[in-house]
């Protein structure tokens, strides 16, 4: 790895304005483990300089990059009453990085075809750009045809499928076919040794179980709709029986000053808005959760957010 290499992987270890998930990706990118990314950067008045620096190293790298112009992003503040507060904190941008010329005009061709609405062409250069497995690009295309998803899934288990494949292989970035998948398993162990390799510090806090007990409010739930399916702009939901929920849930008080929203999966029916005592084990990207007994419900519970053009 050459020295501006290792400055990105130093960089992403400790730039503020990235989460895991994208210290992850640019740690993967820069080591030469994946040929291209997608990373987010968040700016606020904290860490202003990082844009520049991280701008810096791309161009000292030679690696070809595409910046999005600025978005705002907005967190959760406070849990007042029966309101969730946001708050716009900064702005992010969106850089994808190449690993060269070749990957860089797969990338073109790939916003090509979704200009043109070809999106099983363009699923599948996809795949070939971010180096993910074919057998799981493939399941991806048929996951975009309501009677396959219907043939194969109810709500539930879709919803289990992904928690399932998200708990076998939390490193990869794509959805793998199934948590048998060959070809996921070595990607998955591929990237945890890149990890172990050349960012040892961030891959023991990756891949420790963080435990903690908050009390969470359920604050809405999952729903797969018929516009995920190519072609069809329709938002009623896939499967009008739900035998099972996928509810997002908020922390009522912030952990390690965030307020985390974390999805949880059971057969049972819980009403929005009701506040649970809970036994969470967050570790990579996913949290295993305990519910205790309700507390109480909290009427009318609604997000409060102040929106900006972008
Ligand atoms: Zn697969």
């Amino acid at each position: 790895m050459d020295r501006q290499r290792k400055y990105l992987v130093d960089f992403a270890q400790r730039a503020e304005g990235l989460d895991d998930y994208n210290r992850l990706k640019l740690i993967l990118f820069a080591t030469g483990t994946k040929p291209a990314t997608y990373v987010q950067l968040k700016i606020n008045p904290r860490n202003i300089e990082e844009k520049q620096h991280f701008e810096k190293h791309l161009k000292a790298g030679r690696i070809p990059f595409l910046v999005s112009r600025p978005k705002a992003y907005e967190e959760i503040i406070a849990i007042k009453g029966n309101a969730i507060k946001w708050k716009i904190m900064g702005t992010w941008y969106g850089y994808d990085l190449f690993a060269g010329d070749k990957s860089f005009r797969l990338f073109q061709k790939y916003q090509n075809l979704i200009k043109k609405q070809k999106h099983t062409q363009a699923d599948r250069i996809s795949g070939r750009l971010y180096d993910y497995p074919q057998c799981c690009v493939e399941h991806y295309i048929k996951e975009h045809n309501l009677a396959f998803l219907r043939k194969n899934y109810t709500h539930f288990s879709y919803y289990q499928h992904l928690h399932a494949v998200e708990r076998a292989f939390p490193l990869v970035m794509h959805t793998p076919c199934s948590t048998k998948c060959k070809a996921t398993r070595k990607l998955n162990s591929k990237y945890a040794k890149a990890l172990k390799k050349y960012a040892p510090k961030f891959w023991k806090q990756l891949s420790s179980a963080k435990k903690f007990r908050t009390d969470v409010v359920i604050s809405s739930e999952s729903e797969l709709l018929q516009d995920v399916v190519y072609n069809i702009t329709s938002t009623a939901p896939v499967f009008p029986v739900k035998e099972g929920h996928e509810y997002n849930l908020i922390t009522t008080k912030p952990i390690e000053g965030h307020y985390y929203m974390i999805s949880y999966l059971t057969k049972k029916s819980i009403e929005k808005g009701t506040v649970l005592p809970a036994a969470i084990k967050k570790k990579f990207d996913y949290a295993d959760i305990k519910l205790g007994k309700p507390k109480k419900v909290i009427r009318d519970l609604h997000h409060e957010r102040k929106f900006v053009i972008p």
